[in-house]
């Protein structure tokens, strides 16, 4: 078990590439259904992905504090279950045997209708007419360096793995106090009301252990995700932030070093008052990128942009091989088990 100042032996590493996700949400899906099916547990997405420019999940998911600034703690509070979306309920009985034509809308418990909830502004993104952009955020936690959340647990109530640094949560030790979730600056922590307990992504470990890929990276039909052990030179994860330098941080200003990473999406360029594509003006702000990924996110664009054109002229390149996910078992590092062929142990009831 690690400390919050200890690495680990190796760190698994996860990247995820901006310009191919499709935000079907079959991660979250996935991820729901093998985890978060339990009591308590309606309203948490450990995976979730939404459009941005946005609100995210929580709602204003950047702005509730946390992290570390100059090395300081930064206070941070954690958000009210509303803000993350309630579990709605749906008439189905209605539509389905109601005489009448009834749209299939939301309530909340209460009855009310939702003013939030996970990917609410979908599709909507930002910029002004015809240069209008978005993007699709996948957010799981990120298994930081200096993880905020284990910093600020007063009862060691989460801990790091030496063999993978995964961070996890000892449900026995947690007394629900809830500091991790407002330390947390990516929000990725959630409280079990029923059972007051805080709980969150764990990086599908119990799959790793067999050799599987997280149900996200797994059920991706984008191969939008990468996984490996970053001291891998040859894993993808590596090659991608440390040889390419393509694929960054989320927010590095918040101080807690993620160990996943994004490919910035590259969109096309802005229009000229001509209506014609103006190559020397990118569609979306530069300040808003180097907002989300830091100051590389110039140098990384333009390594994309110039490895894309050496194929677009028949030549090769390791880099849009890697992008292209043109094997689909090299996203999955050394996880590449089928869970099909596992022999399961039998139910007993
Ligand atoms: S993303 Fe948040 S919950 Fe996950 S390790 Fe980092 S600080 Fe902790
Ligand atoms: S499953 Fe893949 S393509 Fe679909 S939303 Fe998730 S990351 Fe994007």
């Amino acid at each position: 078990m690690g400390t919050a100042t200890s690495r680990p032996a190796r760190q698994l590493a996860m990247v995820f590439d901006l310009n191919k996700c499709l935000g079907c949400q079959s991660c979250s899906i996935a991820c729901k259904t093998l985890w978060t099916d339990g009591p308590g547990m309606e309203s948490m997405w450990w995976n979730i992905v939404n459009t941005m420019p946005g609100g995210g999940t929580p709602r204003d998911v950047f702005s509730h504090g946390g992290g570390y600034r100059d090395g300081q703690p930064v206070p941070g509070k954690f958000p009210a279950q509303r803000e993350y979306g309630e579990a709605w309920d749906f008439d189905q009985q209605a539509v389905f045997s109601g005489s009448e034509r009834i749209p299939l809308h939301p309530r909340e418990r209460d009855g009310s209708t939702p003013s939030w909830g996970p990917n609410w502004d979908e599709d909507l993104g930002g910029g002004v007419y015809p240069d209008s952009f978005f993007f699709y955020l996948q957010q799981i936690c990120a298994n930081c360096s200096k993880p905020a959340c284990l910093e600020a647990c007063p009862r060691e109530g989460l801990y790091r793995r030496e063999e993978d640094g995964i961070i996890l949560i000892d449900e026995e030790r947690c007394n629900g106090y809830r500091f991790c979730a407002e330390a947390c600056p990516y929000k990725r922590i959630y409280f079990n009301p029923q059972r007051a307990v805080a709980q969150k992504c764990i990086a599908c470990y119990p799959r790793l252990e067999a050799g599987v890929a997280p149900a996200c990276v797994r059920q991706c039909p984008g191969r939008v995700r990468h996984i490996d052990y970053m001291d891998n030179k040859e894993g993808h994860p590596h090659k991608l932030v440390n040889e390419w330098k393509v694929a960054l941080p989320l927010r590095p200003d918040f101080g807690t070093e993620p160990n996943v990473f994004y490919v910035p999406p590259l969109a096309p360029s802005a229009f000229n008052e001509g209506g014609e594509f103006d190559d020397t003006k990118r569609r979306i702000p530069a300040e808003y990128l180097r907002e989300m990924f830091g100051p590389g996110v110039d140098a990384a664009l333009e390594t994309i942009e110039r490895e894309r054109e050496k194929t677009t002229r028949g030549e090769s390149s390791e880099l849009m091989d890697i992008l292209i996910s043109r094997d689909w078992n090299k996203l999955m590092g050394p996880f590449t088990q089928n869970p099909a062929e596992l022999i399961r142990p039998p139910v007993t009831r």
